[in-house]
């Protein structure tokens, strides 16, 4: 047997072991990586909390380390992000530059590659990002989740007037509120947890409770002070309906957080408001490079979004049921050595 590593597998709803698994191998096609950090995602919270996850898969997206084996020996020491995974490049999303919508790309957690809640990924060179010299790999981990926020930013196609509305300030909704933030653009959030509300007034967004948001009363009828542009960042079905509630005419809601439970919109507002609802998935073509020169900017108020410790993978589990509750408010990141 070669060498081993630890390594989170997800067996199966709520369980995580972490065992000694075989540690993958460079070769001609792949590097070897050793992991520095990989953020804790939304998405591996419903893998591993609601079971959306692969039985004996090892998840984890949101990573960044250094090569520390390949075939050519001058990428050996280059400090990493893991970029977007291989698209197929030939079904019709691809051919026409929306690459985010291949359905043949691969998802740690999901299909059989192997995520890196582990000491070590092997990776093909072209689907890694080299991160800008003086940016720690702490902060280079964030790449992938500012990434999403600035593909949802771009979906919405934001008028420097618009006014924005964001529900849910976990780590892509902060992460927006960060990115307009930097634009001087004025956003409200809306977050009921202590914890995030509060990362929110820091980023220097206007704070609402949800019983704050009014609820017009006929499908025509819009609110007062609305918004045009909303983004649902939380998942949840009554923030989903709240924020169609909110919209201006011809607004748009670009929901980004995913659910378990569907909203229930009155087709009657769409129509007589000319809304516009869409959603916004993984990022655009050149998503990762904007994301770490939006991290490498001393302006950029990268650290408010990460929370400072790391966790071993020991207490990734329990991570995961916080941050389901909301306890913590910015990215959590792993430390796996
Ligand atoms: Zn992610
Ligand atoms: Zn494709």
């Amino acid at each position: 047997m070669g060498p081993s590593m630890r390594a989170a597998v997800y067996r199966r709803r709520g369980e995580l072991e972490i065992v000694d698994v075989a540690r993958p191998r460079a070769d001609d096609d792949l590097c070897l990586i050793e992991i520095d950090r990989c953020g804790i995602c939304g998405t591996d919270l419903h893998m591993v909390l609601d079971g959306w996850g692969r039985p004996d898969s090892i998840g984890g997206h949101e990573w960044a380390g250094t090569v520390i084996e390949a075939t050519d020996r001058s990428l050996v020491g280059r400090r990493v992000v893991g970029g977007p995974e291989e698209p197929c490049g030939a079904c019709p999303h691809c051919r026409n530059g929306r690459a985010n919508l291949c359905a043949g790309r691969d998802q740690p957690g999901v299909t059989p590659t192997q995520g890196a809640f582990a000491e070590y990924v092997a990776r093909p060179w072209s689907r890694l990002v080299a991160v800008p010299e003086g940016l720690d790999l702490h902060r280079a981990a964030l790449a992938e989740p500012l990434a999403v926020a600035l593909h949802a930013i771009s979906q919405a196609s934001l008028a420097t007037d618009d006014r924005v509305m964001i529900f849910g300030a976990g780590p892509i909704g902060a992460a927006i509120a960060a990115v307009l933030a930097d634009h001087q653009h004025p956003v409200r959030v809306v977050e009921p947890s202590a914890a995030r509300a509060d990362l929110a007034a820091r980023l220097g967004a206007r704070v609402l409770e949800p019983a704050d948001l009014p609820a017009p009363g006929m499908p025509m009828d819009v609110a007062d002070d609305p918004a045009d542009v909303v983004f649902e960042c939380s998942g949840r079905s009554s923030a989903m309906e709240r924020g169609l509630a909110q919209l201006e005419r011809a607004g748009r809601l670009v929901l980004v957080g995913t659910g378990m439970a569907p909203p229930a919109f009155d087709p009657n507002r769409i129509l007589l408001n000319e809304l516009v609802v869409t959603g916004a998935y993984n990022y655009d073509d050149d998503g990762f490079a904007r994301a770490l020169d939006l991290l490498a900017d001393p302006g950029f108020p990268a650290d408010a979004l990460i929370e400072p410790q790391p966790v071993g993978l020991d207490d990734l589990l329990d991570t995961m049921r916080r941050l389901a509750r909301g306890d913590i408010a910015g990215k959590v990141m792993v430390k796996p050595r």
